[in-house]
């Protein structure tokens, strides 16, 4: 299939790109790694009069630590650009083990961060990974400047909390807890494809090795990436023992209840959801023991 006849600007600045955007309004698309918007276009699902490419801006290609050990991530960063980064191999091990799940490298060579958090494929791994890191997204328009939380970013199937002109500009990554660990596991039919279930765990202990702090978050459980905060409450405070474990991933498969698709049942996914709780938890803990005593 082609796209339906669109026209094409190519602008040299954001302050005209955003211009364009006001301009045109609903009727004009960013194009990013056009890795989602082409295939949606081709399809005709998306008939966009006007295609604001990004991939003119100059200096949108930026991973940068902020001064707290944070790390900033441009609009033009790619998929492959995170998972060959040192800085976020170091800083963010959550990112860089999840964003290997993203897709194939060929999308992965295209494809940026930001257009895929936008895109808000609630299948996507990248907005759980967000979640779990409690992110930010800097949005930009020709009117205003403002950043969001990720817990107030996906609000539904393929919608954010961008506003109609609105460009994701950049997401932060917030510093790691001192004595965290991270896990980013997912199950999907092949390598490649969206996630099945996918869970995202940040963990962190206090000095006598009990759990200080736990976010959890899923991809494919619902509408939006998910948190489980009934689970993470249940973990403060525990010594994160083989009992504690087994019962964070029963309690979350009750906590988690995702809908089921063509491809599986909401009870498998329910199965899944205990699983890799389990597993996740089990590996970031370890590796939060790891981090810990170097
Ligand atoms: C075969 C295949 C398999 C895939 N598998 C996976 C997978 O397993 N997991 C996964 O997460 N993704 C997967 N994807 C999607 C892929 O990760 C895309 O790269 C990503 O979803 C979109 O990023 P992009 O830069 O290509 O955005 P684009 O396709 O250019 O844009 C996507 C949407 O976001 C908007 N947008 C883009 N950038 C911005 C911005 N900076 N601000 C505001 N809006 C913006 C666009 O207007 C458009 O509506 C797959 C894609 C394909 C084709």
């Amino acid at each position: 299939m082609k796209p339906a006849p669109f026209r094409y600007a190519a602008p040299r600045s954001i302050e005209e790109l955003l211009a364009l955007k006001a301009e045109h309004g609903d009727d004009a698309k960013f194009l990013a790694g056009g890795q989602s918007l082409i295939p949606t276009m081709n399809f005709r699902l998306a008939q966009p009069a006007v295609l604001l490419d990004l991939n003119t801006l100059p200096d949108q290609n930026f991973i940068v630590e902020t001064s707290s050990g944070g790390v900033r991530i441009g609009a033009l960063v790619r998929h492959s650009d995170i998972e060959t980064s040192e800085t976020i191999a170091r800083s963010h091990p959550l990112a860089h083990e999840a964003i290997r799940f993203v897709a194939h490298p060929q999308i992965r060579n295209r494809g940026t961060l930001c257009g895929n958090l936008a895109h808000a494929d609630p299948a996507s791994e990248m907005p759980a990974v967000m979640l779990a890191l409690g992110g930010r997204f800097h949005a930009r328009s020709a009117a205003s400047d403002r950043w969001i939380d990720a817990s107030d970013f996906f609000l539904s199937i393929f919608t954010t909390a961008l506003e109609e002109n609105e460009m994701l500009c950049e997401v932060e990554m917030p510093p790691l807890p001192p004595g965290s660990g991270t896990c980013f596991l997912e199950v999907s039919r092949r390598p490649g494809d969206f996630a099945m279930m996918g869970v995202a765990t940040v963990v962190s202990l206090d000095e006598a090795g009990r759990c200080a702090e736990a976010r959890i978050a899923y991809c494919s459980a619902g509408e939006t990436p998910l948190l489980a905060p009934g689970v993470a409450a249940s973990l403060a405070g525990e010594e994160p023992d083989e009992t504690a474990l087994l019962n964070a991933a029963r309690q979350a498969a009750e906590e988690i209840d995702p809908p089921g698709n063509v491809h599986l049942t909401s009870a498998y996914q329910k199965h899944l959801v205990a699983v890799l709780t389990g597993r996740a938890l089990r590996t970031a803990f370890a590796r939060a023991n790891t981090s810990a005593s170097q």
